[in-house]
């Protein structure tokens, strides 16, 4: 898919993926194949408590998107808007899961719309069997030793298993 000045179409999914899930590859499998190329951006929030460092999580992206080549893993900082004008990227991709995600991502739209006009933010319905699904949930089954391998790629799994068997 080309723009009509030939540029390459660039998007950016961004999201904390603290750790990924089969709900977030989803999304990633199904925008890699609207663009040239999709950059997966980690945010790096001081504010939230992770439980995988931005690198763990970058590493653990790159893992479970290997076979996507027009995907590429990268974090920022920064003012959204700002990363995506360095990256030269116009379109920004989030998940919708429900209504109570649609009104968080209808504020963080409009905000970044507010920001860059030119920005555009496209919304990606889940794919239903993943409605239910997120990071939180998944952290919380796996701390109590309970089976996420429904949720999670086996990589992300085991690096769970590794972090909870690491605490106390
Ligand atoms: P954030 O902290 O920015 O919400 P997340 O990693 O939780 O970061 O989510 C990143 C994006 O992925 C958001 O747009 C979120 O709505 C979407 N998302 C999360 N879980 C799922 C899922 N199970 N199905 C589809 N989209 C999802």
């Amino acid at each position: 898919m080309s723009s009509s000045n030939n540029e390459s179409r660039v998007a950016v999914y961004p999201g904390s993926f603290d750790p990924v899930t089969y709900g977030h590859l989803d999304i990633i499998r199904r925008a890699a194949k609207q663009f040239d190329h999709l950059i997966v951006a980690v945010l790096n929030n001081t504010s939230k408590n992770p439980l995988f460092s931005v690198d763990e999580r970058k590493a653990l992206l790159s893992e479970v998107t290997r076979d996507l080549p027009n995907v590429a893993i990268d974090s920022f900082r920064d003012l959204l808007v700002r990363f995506m004008r360095s990256r030269h990227a116009q379109v920004i991709v989030r998940g919708i899961r429900s209504i109570t995600d649609f009104e968080y991502e209808i504020q963080l739209a409009s905000t970044n719309h507010q920001l860059d006009p030119e920005i555009e933010t496209i919304f990606m319905m889940t794919n239903p069997k993943y409605s239910y699904l997120s990071s939180s949930i998944v952290k919380e089954i796996a701390q109590f030793r309970g089976s996420v391998k429904d949720l999670v790629p086996p990589e992300i799994e085991r690096a769970l298993a590794a972090k909870f068997a690491s605490r106390p």
